[in-house]
């Protein structure tokens, strides 16, 4: 063995060991280890380049806070959950691994948040925006019955205030398996009647899925937005896995299973109108939202010919504008 495959090895070893650590505890490494090229990446530095791994791009889970952070720099206004309703844990759930009680009161001193979104509202940008953002480490970003009864409060204030835009950041596991078949309805009541509110109003609805947004929060929340957006690179964004789905293929029909669950096969197949770089998100949004909402006196483009080629990019959002 010469000092060269000693060095790999002991490369090897090091990564293992934080690996190991970060399962135990996450919160006392220094470090993340990047999920697509395995570099070590100081939790340090993660703000500075946007928990994005800088040697493959990789985009790390961004933290809710952060990403409310980055929407409103002043730090917007918390919409305060409904934590009134006193009725947890519905179906008093027991496991052998314990109570469903036990799990949400250690998530809850955790992330200090009561469920697995926050909500917040702020200007941006001269627009009134209402922002969901899911946390992934809240038990998997899972809904039930509780966020359920949070969305509609931040719909209902949406309304009151008259909100320009309405947005979803999400990353989700999907209804919580705790709250069984209440989960299931309260969450897709809230999707359905809540988008059909927002959209009743003239509040401009746009969901940005990130990786892993699954299940029933991707099929009635998600889905029921009028703008839908993926971040570059999601991956696992899929209503059920690989396996299941291979079972409901029509005949003739099959699957990719690279690119299976990922942005590029949403927008591919028609189930996403755009995937943006992290860093455009909200710009993006904005730019969106003042031309539907008619908020700017923007340039429109003369009707000559249709040569899309010579259409500068900066004139085509108002062209469609004028359109809608
Ligand atoms: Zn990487």
């Amino acid at each position: 063995m010469n000092w060269i495959s000693g060095f790999k090895k002991l490369k090897i070893k090091v990564k293992k060991l934080f690996k190991v650590q970060e399962k135990l505890d996450p919160n006392a490494s220094l470090w993340v280890i990047c999920q697509s090229c395995s570099t070590m990446i100081l939790k340090s530095s993660l703000q500075e380049q946007d928990w994005i791994c800088s040697k493959c791009t990789y985009y790390l889970d961004k933290p809710p806070r952060a990403i409310v952070k980055t929407f409103f720099p002043e730090g917007g206004n918390l919409i305060q959950p409904p934590t009134e309703l006193g009725n947890d844990d519905p179906l008093n759930f027991k496991t052998e691994l314990g109570s469903y009680k036990d799990k949400l009161a250690k998530a809850r001193k955790k992330e200090k948040q009561w469920c697995s979104i926050l909500a917040y509202k702020g200007i941006v940008d001269n627009l009134k925006i209402h922002l969901i953002v899911s946390n992934f480490k809240f038990l998997g970003g899972s809904w039930g019955v509780n966020e359920s009864f949070y969305f509609q409060k931040a719909v209902e204030d949406a309304i009151e205030n008259n909100a320009d835009a309405f947005v979803l950041i999400l990353k989700s596991g999907g209804v919580s398996m705790f709250n069984s078949t209440m989960g299931l309805n309260a969450v897709m009541g809230a999707g359905v009647i809540g988008m059909q509110k927002l959209k009743e109003k003239n509040i401009l609805t746009v969901s940005v899925g990130q990786s892993k947004t699954t299940g029933g929060v991707l099929a009635s929340i998600f889905y029921a937005s009028e703008i839908i957006i993926f971040e570059k690179g999601s991956h696992d964004v899929t209503f059920a896995g690989k396996k299941i789905s291979k079972n409901y293929l029509a005949a003739g029909e099959t699957m990719d299973e690279k690119t299976f669950g990922t942005a590029e096969e949403k927008l591919a197949g028609g189930f996403a109108d755009l995937v943006l770089q992290r860093s455009e998100i909200k710009s993006t949004i904005c730019t969106l939202a003042k031309i539907i909402k008619k908020k700017e006196n923007l340039p429109i483009i003369e009707n000559k010919s249709d040569d899309s080629a010579e259409i500068e990019s900066g004139k085509i959002l108002p062209k469609t504008a004028e359109k809608i």
